[in-house]
């Protein structure tokens, strides 16, 4: 797509697909004067972004992600809801290619005009691709979506990622399988707000009964920080049964968390932290960008393994390059 002239930020927010898909290819841009346009489009959207609830969905593949999240932005857009689906799935270079976000995985939602699908950006690191989701996330709001649905594979460090930039985290489950055999580790199950073991049908009803007793039992262990209870709940998203109720669980945590402030809180909390994380990347990408200072870290480095200068002599000197102008 070309994105020679800059997106229509008007457009957007009338709720142009067109100019949105355009405004997110323009983040997803590596050029520096791209990057420009974009934090400018960006800044002049703030003031219609944050009316949506966000929620990251994960489980490791198979689990029923996107036939979930098919049957839920289905009904939601029967509600009247506008519903965008983002995937944070960085590419393995291994793998040469994504596994999220293909659209063809939610065939019939993204034939709805209520619906938005954008598959992860096809390359980039981690912190990259999360930054850019963030983003988008605040430009799929600007253009309407009341519900922003952030989808990534339960296997790696982009959980942690999703969690942190939604308001509610939710955690596809298999039915049959304790945690240790789901691929899911200790750490992701704290930040769940909510389990969900998926594929409670048929021959599988039992397991799926068994299993959601073993995580209700097991609910201390999943105590996040909040007010919130985490939930423990089973569906079938294949035959569309117990969305409803997934759904009405959001909305109580969502009107619970905006009546006591901790929605807005948690909000605050993840910015600053987003905050914290950018400053470290652009001071890195200017460390890598600056030759003087390449040089510098390469003797620093040397003097180091030499024992001639402690690590954070070492580190200051780097640092003292990087500040001092070039002539
Ligand atoms: P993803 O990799 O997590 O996105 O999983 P998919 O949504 O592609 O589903 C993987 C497989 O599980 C597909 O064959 C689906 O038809 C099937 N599946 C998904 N949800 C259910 C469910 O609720 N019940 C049953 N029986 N199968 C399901």
């Amino acid at each position: 797509m070309s994105i020679e002239q800059a997106p229509d930020a008007q457009a957007l927010i009338s709720g142009n697909r067109r100019a949105l898909a355009k405004a997110i290819t323009l983040i997803e841009s590596r050029k520096t004067d791209h990057h420009q346009q974009a934090q400018a489009l960006l800044s002049s959207l703030l003031p219609h972004t944050g009316n949506s609830i966000r929620i990251g969905i994960t489980g490791i593949p198979g689990v029923g992600k996107s036939t979930f999240i098919e049957a839920l932005g289905l009904s939601l857009i029967d509600k009247g809801h506008r519903v965008a689906v983002l995937a944070v799935d960085p590419s393995s270079p291994l793998k040469g290619g994504s596994i999220l976000g293909d659209k063809t995985r939610m065939e019939q939602l993204s034939r709805s005009q209520q619906a938005f699908i954008r598959p992860s950006p096809s390359e980039g690191s981690l912190g990259g691709v999360a930054q850019k989701t963030r983003e988008s996330i605040l430009l799929c709001e600007a253009a309407g979506y009341d519900v922003i649905l952030v989808e990534t594979v339960g296997v790696g460090q982009s959980e942690y990622e999703v969690a942190s930039m939604v308001d509610f985290f939710l955690v596809l489950m298999l039915p049959n399988a304790g945690d240790e055999l789901q691929g899911i580790k200790r750490g992701i199950m704290e930040l769940a707000d909510a389990l969900v073991i998926n594929k409670a049908d048929g021959d599988f009803k039992p397991a799926a009964e068994n299993t959601r007793n073993h995580y209700q039992n097991a609910l201390h262990l999943l105590q996040n920080e909040g007010p919130w209870t985490p939930q423990i709940l089973s569906c079938s998203a294949l035959h569309n049964e117990g969305i409803e109720e997934v759904w009405n669980m959001i909305t109580t945590f969502r009107e619970q968390a905006q009546q006591s402030g901790a929605l807005d809180t948690r909000r605050k909390q993840q910015n600053l932290h987003w905050l914290d994380t950018l400053i470290q990347i652009m001071l890195l990408e200017q460390l890598s960008q600056s030759d003087r200072a390449q040089v510098q870290l390469k003797q620093a480095r040397q003097a180091v393994a030499d024992h001639q200068m402690t690590p954070l002599q070492a580190a200051q000197s780097v640092l003292d390059v990087l500040r001092t102008p070039c002539d």
